[in-house]
Parts: C-alpha cells; structure tokens; sequence
C-alpha cells in the first residue's frame, strides 16, 4: 500500500539533494573540524560554508548563526540565557507556543525569579499583538523578553512578525521568535526585522533530523550554552554534527531558492483540500485561518466529535494516510493539545481536530484520495 505522507509540519522527509550534498560528509570527509591537519581544515570549510548560506538567507552576519541539535535546543539557549545573561525578568509569551518553549519558560520560572504574562489570543486564535502593546505600555519592556512563534505548527496561524519587532523595539524589549514552522516558507530578513533570537530546524524543511541552528543578534552578548570544548565559538561545545550541518544549508539554500515555486504547489493542494472539504462535509470548521494569515502548508479541520470521528487517526492510518490529531478535550489514548485547548476552550468537546500538513512531494491526486476516505470514515 503506497502511504500519503500528510504530516510535514511534524517532519518532512529528506529531499534526495540534501542527501547527495551530506554523502560525503558521511563517508570520505569525516574529519574533526577542530582537527588542524587537512581532515579537519576540509570538515570546517563546510561548516563555515553552511554558515554562510544560512546566515545570507536570512540577512545575517556570519558570527550571529551557531549551530545546535534541534530546535528545542535553539529556544532552550535563547530564552535561559537571555535571563541569565541579559537581566530578563519578565518573559511575555503566549499559551499556543511550542512546549519547548512553554516548559522552558516554566523551567526557568522555577528557578529564576521572573515574571510570566501570557498576551491573550484574538479570535483564531493568535496571539494578540494589541495586548502585547497594551502590556508594554503599561509596564515597559526594561528587562524583559517577548517570545513569540511565527507560525504555529498546529493550526499554522501567522503572527504579523514585522509589528512584533516594531512594538518590541518601540518599548525596549527582547524579541524571541521561534520559526521553526516558518524557515525556508517565508521570507525572514533579520534586517528589516530586528529581533534578538530566532530558531531554525533543518527536519522541517526536507533537511535531515538533529540539527538546528539559532541566531543571536550581536547587539547581545551571552555566554555559553554548553560547556566543553570551544565548538561555535566558544558558544555551544560538542564536536559538531558535521553531515547534519551541511544537509542543513543544503536544504535551506533548496527551500529558499525554490520558495515561489513550492508555495504555489502546496498552496494549490491546501487550496484543492478545502474545496473538496467543503463539498464533502458542508458544515465543516477550519481551525486554520484560510483567509487571513496562516501558513500555506497547513490545514487543521474540526470534524465534529462522535463514535464515528473519535477513531479518524487511527482509521487514516490504517488506510495508508499520515495525519496528526489533536483536541482541545483529552479523549481516550490521545493526549488533549494545549493549543487548541486555549484557543477553543477546555471544555470543547465538540471537536475532532485533524492537522493536515503538505510538502511540494505531495500531488492532488493524493488530496483526492485522502477526502474519498475522509468520506467514510466521518
Ligand atoms: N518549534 C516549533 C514551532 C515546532 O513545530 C517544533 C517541532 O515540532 C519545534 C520548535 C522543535 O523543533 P525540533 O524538533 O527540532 O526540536
């Protein structure tokens, strides 16, 4: 049974260009980069190379990018260290963030002595960059960092990044954005749009598992995350993922290069699945905002909550489709999601929330087939 793989918002699979660009750092070119003989000399050419597309693509200097092992670790780094090495007291955030974000910022509230304030959430659900002002206003933004996502890898909601660094800059505070979801989807220029962190996860964009990079503006100084040799400048210790670094670049200079053309294809598959949503099941309700700014790749549906639809996953999957589930209510196996339980409230029980996720892989012949199944199993 051929599977269809709608879950690119968990992880894509890798492009067969990225492998070829890390095979031979995975075979012949296995030096350390910190080894001075030609190994090595060859290893850290590639990792300064990877810098440098990384850092081009998203209007960087070549000393803010370091690589690390994943995005969770790229906003662990930022959010801990801006609070041990920047003064950060206070941490404004926003419920539906990523739990590597929510329980970091928990982590560090248990330890650390600082204030946490959700901004609220407007009406689909995004963090309300009104609020985000009001809070500022009203509190000032001395010491004191902003860490919100730009796209939510759940219902793929958009926050008007631009206007997030306007008002953080207005009032004085940090900004933390976790573009995970975003990277190599969306044009991001850290020059016309300043923040002090960002994160990257190169599974997200066709690149391989385990490596991630953050950006940290060299108006800010942190010390380092991981203590050992002197990797990343000093920055973040372990002998460098060597392949992953490079599969990394490869993917994003693809991702980027091909932006356009890839937005077109998987917005026209998004496009495709909702109209045949909506012919199919007429009272449907997207969690997703269509219309308004949301990310392209993604489609979170709400089937409504019944014997039938309670055990969609698992009948998707038993039909070959990949997708991923999430309700605001915790029903049977599945675990509720704290993103759809705040953006829907904790007793809706209405709900089956099913997140359709696309990659430029993906085919309408493939949509066509994922809503004939749709058919009998809601
Ligand atoms: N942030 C967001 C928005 C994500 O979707 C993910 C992964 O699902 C992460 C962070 C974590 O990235 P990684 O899997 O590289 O740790």
């Amino acid at each position: 049974m051929e599977r269809i793989y709608f879950d690119n918002a968990a992880t894509t699979p890798l492009s067969p260009e990225v492998l070829t660009a890390m095979m031979p750092f995975l075979t012949e070119n296995f030096g350390n980069p910190s080894s001075i003989y030609a190994e090595g000399r060859k290893s850290r050419a590639a990792i300064e190379g990877a810098r440098k597309v990384v850092a081009n693509s998203i209007g960087a200097s070549l000393g803010e990018i370091f690589f690390t092992s994943c995005g969770t670790e790229s906003n662990n780094m930022a959010l801990k260290r801006a609070v041990l090495d920047l003064g950060v007291r206070h941490i404004i955030s926003a419920a539906t963030e990523h739990h590597c974000v929510l329980h970091t910022i928990e982590a560090i509230a248990r330890e650390e002595q600082i204030r946490v304030t959700n901004v609220r959430l407007d009406a689909a659900g995004r963090p309300d960059l009104d609020h985000l002002e009001e809070i500022l206003q009203s509190e000032g933004g001395k010491e004191t960092l902003v860490s919100l996502m730009y796209v939510n890898n759940e219902t793929g909601q958009m926050i008007d990044l631009a206007r997030a660094s306007a008002i953080c800059k207005a009032h004085g505070a940090l900004l933390h954005c976790d573009t995970v979801q975003a990277l190599g989807f969306f044009p991001i220029d850290v020059q016309q749009t300043p923040l002090a962190f960002l994160s990257g996860s190169a599974h997200k964009f066709h690149g391989p598992k385990g490596v991630g990079f953050v950006y940290i503006n060299s108006d800010y100084s942190i010390k380092p995350y991981l203590d050992g040799g002197g990797q990343e400048r000093n920055m973040r210790a372990g002998t460098e993922n060597l392949s992953g670094i490079v599969g990394l670049a490869a993917a994003l200079d693809i991702a980027v290069t091909q932006m356009e053309s890839r937005k077109a294809h998987i917005q026209n598959l998004r496009q495709h699945m909702v109209s045949g949503l909506r012919e199919a099941f007429p009272d449907i309700r997207f969690l997703t905002d269509i219309e308004g700014a949301s990310h392209y790749k993604i489609l979170n549906v709400c089937f409504p909550l019944n014997a039938k639809t309670e055990l969609l996953l698992m009948n998707l999957d038993i039909t070959g489709i990949s997708a991923s589930g999430g309700s605001a209510c915790s029903s049977g196996a599945e675990k509720g999601s704290h993103v759809l339980a705040a953006m829907l409230g904790e007793d809706d029980t209405t709900c089956r929330a099913v997140r359709f996720s696309f990659s430029y892989l993906n085919t309408l012949e493939e949509v066509d087939i994922v809503i004939e199944k749709l058919k009998k199993f809601v």
